[in-house]
């Protein structure tokens, strides 16, 4: 592992990265000597409009700031733009390496309220807009076999959280996404894992207090996204929480559970009333532990465990 973790000669996406999270994630990288392609469409939160000002301003700092790096602009919206940001890393550079799938809108309502298109759009930009982009920029890295990918996730879309049935689905949808391209990108050197972060930015400055937002410099968050597309960390197929300069991982766990014996007379509802207790206990039992699934294997073995009666 070298001691400083160089992107020179490496080509970077990052969508939406006029601003927010995205732009310190583009200044981090072209710090390092990387070649970034600023995507972003310049739009309202909630997705509306458009200005290629975001994306100039953030290739001019980088123009300006860093002699190593580089970077060029690109203001289509990943929804159905994404063909041409690829084009735009090739054209401008010859090559993609790592692709941060970031940009992002909210159409926060209670679910009763929220409407079909807000539902919609909200899944478009940020599960659709990652899937293709990834779908663009994946051949390319299968054939150099070398690629990193970042797919942004969220709280909400672990935890669930009011008002937000729309970002919480497309964000929930991007943990399974990640989780199979990171098993389909293994043997081309393509890592796949996800972000959970909290940070100060435009989509959380009116609904976390000032003395909180002040802790939640985006420049805390960019240091994992870089480690985690480097050249010579592959780690894959994970989820990270990180907020604040807090740094964790998060993994799915199985109860130790509780076998029925398949008997249609004894595995009745009722059966499962009584042993409730012990499905979804979370303790190591002496018979069977508490697991930590990572590939359907660990599922199949539900099967297994059941034939043990
Ligand atoms: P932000 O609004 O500052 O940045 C999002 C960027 O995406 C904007 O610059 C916007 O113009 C761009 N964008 C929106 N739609 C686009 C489209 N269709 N095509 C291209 N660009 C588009 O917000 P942020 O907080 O920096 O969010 C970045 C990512 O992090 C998002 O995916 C967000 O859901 C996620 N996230 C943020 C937080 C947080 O605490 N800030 C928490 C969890 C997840």
């Amino acid at each position: 592992m070298p001691e400083k973790l160089s992107f020179k000669d490496k080509v970077v996406i990052i969508t939406g990265a006029g601003g927010g999270l995205g732009r310190v994630y583009a200044l981090e990288f072209a710090k390092r000597g990387a070649k970034v392609v600023v995507n972003d469409l310049g739009g309202s939160l909630k997705g509306e409009g458009h200005n290629a000002r975001a994306a100039d301003v953030v290739v001019n700092e980088i123009k300006q700031g860093f002699k190593n790096g580089d970077a060029v602009a690109n203001y289509d919206s990943v929804t159905d733009g994404a063909e041409n940001i690829v084009q735009t890393a090739l054209r401008a550079f010859g090559q993609v390496d790592v692709v941060v799938n970031n940009a992002g809108i909210l159409r926060d309502a209670s679910f009763g309220k929220m409407t079909p298109q807000a539902f919609q759009s909200v899944l478009d930009v940020h599960l659709n807009g990652a899937y293709k982009l990834t779908k663009a920029a994946w051949p390319h890295m299968k054939q150099r076999k070398f690629g990193r990918i970042i797919n942004t996730c969220s709280p909400a879309g672990l935890y669930g959280n009011f008002g937000q049935a729309n970002y919480s689905a497309a964000k929930l949808a991007l943990v399974g996404f990640s989780e199979t391209l990171a098993k389909e990108g293994f043997k081309y050197n393509i890592c796949v894992n996800c972000i959970v972060p909290l940070a100060r930015s435009r989509m959380t400055e009116k609904i976390i207090p000032p003395h909180i937002l002040k802790q939640l410099a985006p420049e805390k968050i960019a240091p994992l996204v870089l480690y985690l597309t480097h050249e010579s960390v592959n780690v894959t197929n994970s989820i990270f929480e990180l907020a604040a300069g807090f740094y964790a991982q998060v993994r799915w766990e199985r109860s130790s559970g509780q076998i029925f014996k398949p008997d249609p007379k004894t595995l009745t509802p009722e059966a499962l009333l009584k042993e409730w207790g012990h499905i979804v206990e979370f303790k190591d039992k002496s018979f069977q532990k508490v697991e930590h699934p990572v590939q359907l294997a660990d599922y199949n073995m539900l099967i297994t465990k059941a034939r043990q009666l």
